[in-house]
């Protein structure tokens, strides 16, 4: 077989069917908080139009999307690409997943969870800012930012690495659990916290559309910018937001200033994506050159 494949490759030849093979990709484990990454391949005369592939997880129904290009190279199907969160805290061992076409099960497939160490911080916050926690206004504010935050937009504007908004000291990782007042805080930290002077720029991690420019209580002035297909990312604790809802924005343009409002007790950014209303690790998109798999298409 091998000198089959050496002859084939030196004569430059590849066999048609070999390059029309689809791509699939279904990752046999992932650690609590990362991305899980799928892509599948479905036969087009499965498809219909307004077919819609689902993928069931953690007991919720995450959409997935078909390639946007015209020039599919794998003649006779359609690729699509899922996302999922993996919760932080989410229990260790295998979960099923179920991919569902136009509500038919399709394919099932085993995930292994593996577990992430998470380091612990004690927080220290002033009464002003502890009692922003128990603003009356908090349980409207969540519901809007939750609203937002599960945009699922059908085109995808990201391709390559997202930018670090800002060169500050990384001060908090995603995942820590925080101590407050001796006890421990429930959930764990949902972003990554980048030190920095108060007024310091910050930049959007890449193309996308505004969804929130506002102030919050416990987030203080907030961005939130769609990415596309599930991919939100937020920018708390600003002194000055310079963009408003609706506005396009591209990688690196700048949207707001460094600053300590809301619960915070440092000029810092705390920057956080999520997929499908899911907090997930910002280091995965931040190299999402490195963690991706590439599609078909782009290798
Ligand atoms: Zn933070």
């Amino acid at each position: 077989m091998r000198l089959f494949l050496t002859c084939i490759f030196a004569l430059g030849w590849i066999p048609k069917v070999w390059a029309a093979m689809p791509a699939q990709h279904l990752p046999g484990s992932a650690a609590q908080g990362d991305v899980l990454e799928m892509q599948l391949s479905v036969d087009n005369a499965k498809l219909k139009k307004g077919s819609a592939l689902n993928v069931q997880f953690d007991s919720r129904t995450l959409p997935c999307f078909s390639w946007e290009t015209a020039d599919q190279k794998e003649p006779g199907a359609t690729q699509f690409d899922c996302l999922a969160g993996i919760p932080a805290d989410m229990t260790e061992g295998a979960r099923r997943l179920e991919f569902k076409l136009n509500g038919e099960l399709f394919l099932t497939h085993t995930v292994e969870i593996l577990p992430t160490q998470y380091p612990t911080e004690i927080l220290h916050l002033s009464p002003e800012t502890k009692a922003l926690m128990d603003s009356p206004k908090r349980g409207t504010e969540v519901k809007i930012i939750r609203a937002q935050l599960g945009t699922e937009s059908k085109q995808k504007l990201w391709d390559s690495n997202f930018l670090l908004p800002l060169n500050g000291k990384v001060e908090s990782v995603f995942g820590e659990r925080r101590i407050l007042d001796g006890k421990l805080k429930p959930g764990f930290h949902k972003g990554l916290d980048l030190g920095a002077k108060e007024g310091s720029i910050i930049k959007s991690a890449h193309h996308g559309k505004v969804l929130i420019a506002r102030r919050f209580s416990e987030e203080g002035n907030m961005v939130a910018i769609d990415h596309g297909q599930g991919l939100v990312s937020i920018y708390l604790h600003c002194s000055k937001i310079l963009v408003k809802k609706g506005q396009i924005v591209r990688r690196g343009e700048v949207i707001a200033k460094v600053g300590t409002t809301g619960v915070s007790n440092s000029f810092h950014l705390h920057l956080g994506f999520y997929i499908h209303d899911q907090p997930v690790n910002p280091n995965y998109f931040l190299d999402y050159k490195k963690n991706h798999v590439p599609t078909t298409q782009e290798k």
